[in-house]
């Protein structure tokens, strides 16, 4: 390995390329938000993962500061045993050098696990890009759900981290194109990913998946608190849109990746449209069940 400094290092280089990502799709992006409450959510979002970055970048400058402190003692040691040429030298270089390790493993280990958290927040930073945006709903399109859903799979392979997964369906929405118009079906898909954006954390993804789905994926969130999550969606939809929606629920378990984990909430979405529609349901793992009424009292807090 080579100790002396200073390449920059991956994450480092990482974090600039997201920054740049971000400002030129936010800027690109901008142009086309006209909500303001929507523009307002997006820069607390934009902010958050701003300031995740600098903390990032902080952490690693500091490390990287002390580290190479200790690297310039180390070389100046090795010096100095050099010109004396004495035989016990080597015994006090192999004491240097092992003073040294220490440090250097630990920047390693720190460097790695930065270099996972800047995805993580690059990820958040792709869904400001007009690529991975659904240019009618303005949420992540399918191309972003697969590429959030292949670096969940890998934060939860390293991990260990849960991560649940909604795909909310419209119920009968061919009927409001029919009766209303599709002009008045766009606005009715815009008012739901709206409401979708409104009700999630800064942390989860929202993601058109096909003509009248959507899907949250929602990190470090169990079935049950998904359930909490999603009923309160139905609900909120249900009296804000005079609309109904079905839900499929499923949580990632090992072995999983993005294919089973969609099909799996997928299937338990078809038993709630099998058992009449408005109505949520989840795969277990092994079976598909019914969400039963949830209390209103557990609605809070359980984020
Ligand atoms: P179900 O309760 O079984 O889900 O019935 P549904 O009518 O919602 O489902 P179906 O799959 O029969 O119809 C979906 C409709 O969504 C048909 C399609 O025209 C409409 N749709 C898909 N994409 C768009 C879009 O971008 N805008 C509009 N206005 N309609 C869309
Ligand atoms: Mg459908
Ligand atoms: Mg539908």
């Amino acid at each position: 390995m080579n100790l002396l400094p200073f390449e920059i290092p991956l994450p480092v280089a990482l974090a600039v390329i997201a920054c740049l990502g971000y400002l030129i799709g936010r800027g690109s992006r901008a142009k086309a938000i006209n909500d303001a409450d929507q523009a307002r959510r997006e820069l607390r979002r934009a902010k958050a993962v701003a300031r995740e970055l600098e903390h990032i970048a902080e952490g690693v400058r500091k490390n990287l500061a002390a580290h190479h402190l200790s690297i310039a003692r180390f070389k100046d040691r090795v010096t100095e045993l050099g010109s004396q040429g004495k035989e016990a030298a080597w015994q006090d270089l192999c004491k240097e050098a092992e003073q040294v390790l220490k440090p250097t493993l630990r920047l390693a280990e720190q460097i790695a696990q930065t270099y996972d958290e800047i995805r993580q927040q690059t990820n958040h930073l792709m869904t400001f890009t007009e690529v991975r945006t659904d240019p009618l709903t303005r949420v992540s399109n399918r191309r972003g759900l697969d590429e959030t859903l292949e670096s969940m799979f890998a934060l939860m392979e390293r991990y260990n981290q849960p991560f649940s997964l909604a795909i909310f369906d419209i119920d009968h929405f061919k009927e409001v194109n029919d009766k209303k118009g599709h002009l008045q079906g766009d606005r009715t898909l815009q008012a739901v990913a709206r409401m979708l954006d409104e009700a999630v954390r800064d942390t989860d993804v929202v993601a058109r998946y096909g003509g009248e789905e959507f899907v949250v994926v929602m990190p470090h969130t169990t079935l049950q608190n998904a359930c909490h999550f999603a009923d309160r969606v139905r609900l909120g939809i249900g009296s804000g849109l005079g609309l109904t929606v079905s839900g499929g629920l499923a949580m990632a378990i090992d072995g999983d990746n993005a294919q089973t984990l969609l099909s799996r909430a997928d299937a338990a979405l078809y038993s709630g449209k099998a058992a009449g529609r408005n109505r949520l349901y989840r795969h277990t793992g092994s079976d598909i069940e019914p969400v039963i009424a949830l209390e209103t009292a557990s609605k809070d807090g359980v984020f």
